[in-house]
């Protein structure tokens, strides 16, 4: 899990929802990702709301910080959480396993391939579903499959023949500790 800076919007509570609870990987409470945790309560929420670990209490999902994304944006109901990490560089949305294809449905779809106009300024949109990962451009969607998670991602644009074309990879373990 990564830690969020932002606070949460004056409208916004997280209710019943525990879409964190479910999909993030939790390294303090060893809970993979995908998997409901432990102590989660369907309706009541965090079972050990004191005691929970400094990645919970960190955390606050895009749609929990923004006013500008609806209801429909609530986690639970549209099947996948979102969240910032790179300074900003990069916006994961990390579905729930039990609903992989929530993200191409819309309203999210459209909304999500304008967000990923940002591509062009190095900007990098990241489908997380289990341990597969889209890369989302404006003008397609890079499926690398089932990748490591801990292996390095890069995106960009290359030029070919005078075009920008779209790129993502995953280095390998020599290139990402040269890149590092
Ligand atoms: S996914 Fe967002 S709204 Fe849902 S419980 Fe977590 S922080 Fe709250
Ligand atoms: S400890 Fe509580 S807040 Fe953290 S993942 Fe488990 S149920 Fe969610």
């Amino acid at each position: 899990m990564s830690e969020t800076a932002s606070v949460p919007a004056l409208s916004k509570s997280c209710g019943d929802c525990g879409m964190c609870c479910k999909v993030l990987h939790i390294s303090e409470l060893e809970k993979p990702a995908g998997q409901w945790c432990g102590v989660f309560r369907k309706g009541s929420g965090c079972g050990d709301y004191e005691a929970r670990p400094q990645a919970c209490r960190g955390f606050h999902c895009l749609w929990l910080t923004s006013e500008k994304l609806d209801d429909a944006w609530r986690p639970n109901k549209a099947g996948f959480l979102m969240y910032p990490d790179r300074d900003g560089k990069r916006l994961n949305v990390v579905v729930d396993p039990g609903k992989p294809a929530s993200w191409q449905r819309e309203p999210y779809y459209s909304r999500l391939k304008a967000m990923s106009q940002r591509a062009y300024d190095g900007y990098e949109l990241l489908i997380c579903i289990g341990d597969r990962r889209v890369v989302m451009f404006p003008t397609e969607d890079v499926d690398l499959g089932v990748l490591n998670p801990d292996h390095k991602l890069v995106s960009g644009y290359v030029d070919k023949d005078g075009a920008q074309v779209p790129f993502a990879m995953v280095l390998s373990d020599v290139e990402a500790a040269e890149a590092s």
